[in-house]
């Protein structure tokens, strides 16, 4: 299999003349100032030099604000300079994220002569009254419309989606996700609402008009989420913000975040919760209660299994009182898993009444 690298240049809020109630992209993608063409240039250089691999994908991805809504002139620019890579032969596509509504024909038949591949819209909500209350600009209309013409351009379909937007509940969530599968996406990123400085939505909250959802609910609801994309067999690519030196503890005083769901490792915290579902069934489907157990799992998967700060493997024994050990095992195919079990509760007690038999003579 091909090693897969992304070399990711920031395009900052400048790109977006918009103002969403919870987005301050100065914060979110780290940079302030919208780079040159001399910086794209040498930060896909710098990322270059470190691809050893011969056999290897390399995608150029211009993240952060909304790239077609820069001024025209400097997104050919900058789509230059990735093409030129892509002539070359260095680096295999160019992936773009942009709003829904800055999505049309002309748009999309540019993008296509500098051989982007793929173009994530920031979706966030489909529902009207969210949009319209985060002041995104833009109807779940414009994101339907933006999907299929992009689909049907060819290129390949992304879709943002935010949890524990204002007023949004995980209904809402639901029926987010349940609409963005009909448009067919390819990729999903899933992002639960912190609270960013110098938002509306920070004095939201400050007026306590706004209340953020709690890590718990965070991974609860975006769990619910991968689970639908993932039966359609849609993948979800990135579940919370990346950490940077402002998405960080809110407690940090340089952080940007002022209050939410914020994790250092959400992402882990949602696929150890789907790890620790996929666990429990295995355990309930044995018709036996169970005291002692072995679950094989490929190497990748150990520490989702195991749980950060070991919670799947402490959180079974106190619930349902099973000692769990996880083991690697290459030999299973990873997401897959095997369970043994060592001890059922049978065993236990029939080795509790042997113990007291001895005591006793
Ligand atoms: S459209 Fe995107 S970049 Fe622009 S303000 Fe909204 S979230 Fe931020």
């Amino acid at each position: 299999m091909k090693k897969q690298y992304i070399i990711p240049i920031f395009i900052p809020h400048l790109g977006c003349p918009n103002d969403c109630t919870f987005c301050n992209q100065k914060s979110i993608s780290g940079t302030k100032h919208m780079p040159t063409k001399e910086e794209i240039k040498n930060e896909i250089e710098k990322n270059l030099k470190y691809f050893k691999e011969e056999d290897k994908n390399v995608e150029i991805a211009f993240f952060g604000g909304s790239f077609t809504g820069i001024e025209p002139k400097l997104q050919e620019e900058f789509l230059q300079i990735a093409n030129e890579y892509i002539i070359s032969k260095q680096v295999n596509s160019i992936r773009i994220s942009t709003r829904p509504d800055y999505i049309n024909k002309d748009i999309l038949k540019m993008l296509k002569k500098y051989h982007v591949k793929t173009i994530e819209l920031g979706v966030q909500s489909t529902n009207d009254y969210i949009l319209k209350k985060c002041k995104r600009g833009h109807t779940f209309e414009d994101v339907k419309k933006a999907s299929k013409l992009i689909r049907w351009y060819g290129f390949k379909l992304g879709h943002q989606m935010m949890v524990g937007l204002p007023e949004s509940t995980k209904l809402d969530e639901i029926n987010t996700a349940k609409d963005l599968i009909k448009l067919k996406p390819k990729i999903v990123r899933i992002y639960p609402v912190l609270v960013i400085k110098g938002t509306q939505l920070e004095k939201e909250y400050e007026e306590k008009e706004y209340e953020p959802i709690t890590v718990n609910q965070a991974v609860e609801r975006c769990k619910e989420l991968v689970y639908l994309f993932n039966k359609k067999k849609i993948e979800v690519i990135r579940i919370g913000l990346q950490n940077t030196e402002e998405i960080t503890d809110p407690n940090d005083e340089k952080s940007s975040v002022t209050a939410g769901p914020y994790h250092p490792a959400f992402g882990q915290l949602v696929e150890d919760s789907i790890w620790y579902d996929s666990i429990l069934d295995k355990i309930k489907a044995v018709n036996v209660k169970v005291k002692d157990a072995k679950l094989y799992v490929n190497p990748d998967n150990l520490n989702n299994a195991i749980g950060h700060k070991k919670s799947n493997i402490i959180n079974i024994q106190k619930t349902y009182d099973v000692d769990l050990k996880v083991v690697a095992d290459e030999k299973i195919k990873p997401g897959n898993s095997k369970l043994e079990i060592v001890k059922t509760y049978d065993d236990y007690l029939e080795e509790i009444r042997k113990k007291q038999e001895k005591v006793k003579s």
